[in-house]
């Protein structure tokens, strides 16, 4: 062990940031505009504001504020489980027998188990301070209506989950620490909203998709008095409350002068990934360094990979705003032998534009192969991964096996965004010799790409 650096970085809780940091400030070319569905044209506060809560339909329009101050009270629900450590994996390098260095930023150290807190509380407090009963949203594994749960009830808000239908079934769990911290689940699609009941009617027996989940939440929050959609990726505000995690690590780093040469995240909708690289990012688009990131998603939903980057529907029902973003199509819907998260069919647009200006790359991987990184991982490190947190792993240690080849002592940083505590159905597939590779082929994406709207 090199004496100078311990096997985990905590910071003080004088260290935890007090502002978020806005990527979108240092973006020369920026994200493309949210359009209204109805008139093609970028849409206005005033209109987002009847989905989102207004605080935050503003951060998500907000494109040249690079810091904003996070509030006192939101700072405070912080302390409860930050700053969240940055540790070396020692043990991971010396049984890779590689020269590279290894860290990790661990985001698992709450009860709802992944980073989705950092943005649930942000949200769950924007939506109280305006006065609302409650909020609505979806959960496809279950991380985020978990963190909403908690957020909502320490808020004192009313929170209504829709759960994809095969994640309900497949995590009761899951659902049931919703419902000890107060929320109501619904398995989607449902009978309980309009949009339900047609993709039903359309699609009898589907287990359901994230893109069917939003837009019942979102017909439910517009539709309901008092009440505000909330989503927990994607959104460009979303990406803002995140930054949490890059902040801290950034000054983990600089507290002992380790310079990340390859930043590595998972990728689903883009929140932790961006969170986690926006402020290196941000030294990388004013010119003062340079990295090499590397986003990672699933072969089964290869939206940066296999997607084009185009306007899309960030929702089946086509209610929610278009964005421009890498997408396989708002109908596309992951294989339900895909056990590992990040199902969304599209990609955050910020980190969509960043991956088109060629700042960023993407690598998709099979989820046989992130689940033997997992494993790996957890024998070694001791910490069991979420399978969306293993597609890191799996890269983090291919790039690493590279550098023992080259002899190159890169340093390696990634994101370990959760535990694996509510996903032992995936492992005992795995661990059964049950799981298989599912990739979609070009003609199953072209027919959900063929439906992208014209604009
Ligand atoms: C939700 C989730 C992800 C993926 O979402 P992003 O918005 O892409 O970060 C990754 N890891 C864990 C543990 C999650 O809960």
């Amino acid at each position: 062990m090199d004496k100078n650096i311990p096997y985990k970085i905590y910071l003080d809780e004088s260290e935890l940031p007090t502002k978020w940091y806005n990527v979108r400030a240092d973006m020369k070319k920026k994200p493309a505009p949210l359009l209204n569905p109805g008139t093609g044209q970028p849409i206005t506060l005033d209109e987002l504001s009847h989905v989102f809560c207004t605080e935050l339909a503003k951060q998500e329009l907000d494109d040249t504020t690079p810091y904003i101050d996070i509030p006192q009270e939101i700072l405070d629900f912080y302390k409860m489980y930050r700053p969240s450590p940055l540790t070396r994996a020692y043990f991971l390098e010396k049984a890779l027998d590689t020269p590279a260095k290894i860290y990790y930023k661990f985001e698992g150290n709450n009860t709802s188990g992944s980073h989705k807190l950092n943005s649930a509380i942000a949200q769950a407090y924007y939506a109280k301070k305006q006065g609302l009963k409650g909020v609505t949203t979806e959960t496809g594994a279950g991380q985020w209506g978990t963190a909403l749960s908690m957020a909502c009830s320490y808020m004192d808000l009313d929170c209504k989950v829709y759960m994809v239908k095969c994640s309900y079934e497949q995590k009761p769990f899951r659902r049931e620490v919703m419902r000890t911290y107060g929320a109501d689940v619904t398995p989607s699609p449902s009978d309980t909203t309009e949009v339900g009941k047609k993709i039903l009617a359309e699609f009898p027996g589907t287990t359901g998709s994230l893109g069917c989940a939003i837009s019942e939440a979102v017909e439910v929050a517009t539709s309901t008095e008092g009440y505000r959609y909330v989503l927990g990726s994607v959104l460009s505000q979303v990406l803002l409350h995140q930054s949490v995690i890059g902040l801290e690590s950034i000054t983990a780093c600089d507290k002992y002068g380790i310079k990340p040469d390859i930043i590595i995240g998972c990728a689903g909708g883009g929140s932790n990934l961006g969170g986690l690289i926006s402020p290196f990012m941000g030294r990388q688009l004013r010119g003062e360094e340079e990295y090499k990131f590397i986003a990672v998603e699933p072969a089964s939903c290869p939206s940066l990979t296999r997607g084009v980057y185009a306007y899309d529907f960030c929702d089946t029902g086509k209610v929610c705003p278009l964005a421009k973003m890498y997408t396989l199509g708002s109908g596309f819907i992951p294989s339900p032998n895909h056990a590992g998260g990040l199902r969304y069919h599209g990609m955050s647009s910020v980190l969509s534009e960043l991956y088109d200006q060629g700042l960023i790359e993407a690598r998709s991987v099979e989820q046989t192969s992130v689940f033997e990184a997992a494993t790996q991982f957890a024998r070694i490190e001791g910490t069991l991964p979420a399978p969306e947190s293993s597609h890191a792993i799996r890269v983090a240690i291919d790039e690493a096996l590279k550098c023992k080849e080259t002899g190159e002592e890169k340093t390696i940083l990634f994101g370990l965004t959760g535990t694996g505590y509510f996903d032992m159905v995936a492992y005992q597939k795995y661990n059964d010799g049950e799981m298989s590779d599912y990739i979609p082929t070009d003609d199953e994406l072209k027919k959900s790409l063929n439906e992208l709207p014209k604009v």
